[in-house]
């Protein structure tokens, strides 16, 4: 009888055992696996998609329930269209910059935030970093264009409802543009992994703007938390650019669809 018990709690306790070091190992596996996965992805429909953002975060709600969210066609009637007459007043300066793989995306920042400003009803937004997405998040008329360039500018001051400001440039494929094509280059050599690499002193007046006129609206970041605090400036002529070949492994955005 004590023998059979003591069996039984050898089993027991072996099973136990066993049992245990499995859920350990899994443990293990599944901080590896949330250790590389991202935050969000821009897949739809899966897990960790646009249509899930607002869940996937109670500070992220705003990507489901806001009602400012961009991007957006801009046909739309929140859109106003400006003559540049009434000129945007830029106050940027070259500065050292860091290009930055935040995982969803690459950004070029300013460090210090040093790179000068804008001002937009009397309020001055510091720029603070410049990124790329492909194809564009924006649309003119339901059409989408290669490449949107999001130049990001932030107000620190807390009384400024809309504190954060972002200048877009659309563009399509054409002749290259020689600032941008040497700044792409540098991008692509960036592989798919977290990392940082020092750019030297950019001057953010070598961007190109297009048009004499521009899109200006309110609304959100397009990546979570999708903050409903911005003002948007696109700019109202598409420019081109020569895209590197191997652009899908660079820009995360594919397909946005939020
Ligand atoms: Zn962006």
């Amino acid at each position: 009888m004590n023998q059979h018990r003591d069996h039984y709690l050898f089993f027991t306790a072996a099973l136990i055992f066993v049992f245990l070091l499995l859920l350990l190992s899994c443990h293990a596996a599944q901080e590896n696996e949330v250790e590389d996965e991202r935050e969000f992805d821009y897949t739809p429909g899966s897990e960790k998609g646009p249509e899930r953002w607002g869940e996937l975060n109670k500070d992220w709600a705003s990507c489901n329930s806001g009602n400012l969210q961009s991007p957006i066609d801009l046909s739309n009637r929140r859109v106003k269209v400006i003559r540049k007459s009434l000129r945007l007043k830029k106050n940027y300066k070259p500065f050292s910059s860091v290009l930055k793989n935040r995982g969803h995306d690459i950004s070029l920042q300013w460090e210090a935030h040093n790179a000068g400003s804008i001002e937009i009803n009397g309020n001055e937004y510091f720029l603070q970093q410049c990124h790329w997405h492909s194809p564009s998040e924006h649309s003119i008329n339901g059409r989408r264009y290669d490449m949107e360039l999001h130049m990001v500018h932030v107000n620190t001051d807390p009384n400024v409802k809309y504190n954060i400001t972002v200048i877009g440039q659309l563009y399509k494929i054409g002749p290259p543009d020689v600032f941008l094509s040497k700044l792409l280059r540098e991008i692509s050599s960036m592989s798919d992994q977290k990392q940082e690499r020092e750019m030297g002193v950019i001057d953010p007046r070598k961007i190109k703007m297009g048009g004499k006129k521009y899109y200006r609206y309110l609304g959100s970041l397009t990546v979570p938390p999708c903050t409903e605090a911005v003002i948007w400036t696109i700019n109202s002529k598409v420019l081109s650019i020569k895209l590197p070949t191997f652009t899908n492994l660079i820009y995360f955005d594919f397909f946005a669809s939020k």
